[in-house]
């Protein structure tokens, strides 16, 4: 960890009043986005979401490949256990995730000094390649969401694109 983030939480303490934002989200709400460093205070801000508001998950890409994998844990843990019934899907506009290549990231990777045999025994193909563009990869997370056999028939799933110049967001799909 960088002694920044120490030294500017000293400042914070120094000067924050702490609010104490409930646990459970007051929306209901899960929004599922890119860990893109553009968003981290435009997206909240953009959407009128505030702390104690909706739980925010966010990794490469908005996307969930993997029905039983970190992302979709974190989203049953938001049903299941902090009362959430919608789920917003948001994708974005100049999405980095999607210019990663498979083939890119193995070149960093021996660039940078790792194992040769630990590059190839690594599945990054089955999760980098075939990113689809922001519109058919946010669907496609929407649909396994909403099919997914642990998911309740009344949690509302939706779909939506956020553009990253203009603060827009659009939505492309509902179930
Ligand atoms: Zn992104």
């Amino acid at each position: 960890m960088s002694d920044r983030l120490l030294e500017n939480n000293r400042v914070f303490l120094g000067s924050a009043e702490m609010e104490d934002a409930p646990k459970v989200p007051r929306m209901g709400l899960a929004v599922i986005s890119c860990m893109d460093a553009r968003l981290t205070r435009l997206l909240p801000w953009a959407l009128g979401i505030r702390d104690g508001d909706a739980a925010m998950i966010r990794n490469s890409g908005a996307s969930i490949r993997d029905p039983y994998g970190d992302t979709m844990h974190s989203v049953l843990i938001a049903v299941y256990e902090l009362g959430v019934t919608e789920i917003a899907v948001i994708g974005h506009t100049d999405c980095g995730a999607r210019k990663v290549t498979a083939d890119g990231m193995r070149e960093h990777m021996k660039a940078r000094g790792i194992d040769e045999a630990a590059i190839e025994s690594a599945d990054i193909d089955g999760w980098l390649n075939g990113l689809a563009g922001p519109k058919d990869e946010v669907m496609s997370t929407v649909r396994l969401i909403s099919g997914h056999p642990l998911i309740p028939s009344d949690v509302a799933v939706r779909g939506y694109v956020f553009d990253t110049r203009s603060g827009r967001l659009t939505a492309i799909g509902a179930s």
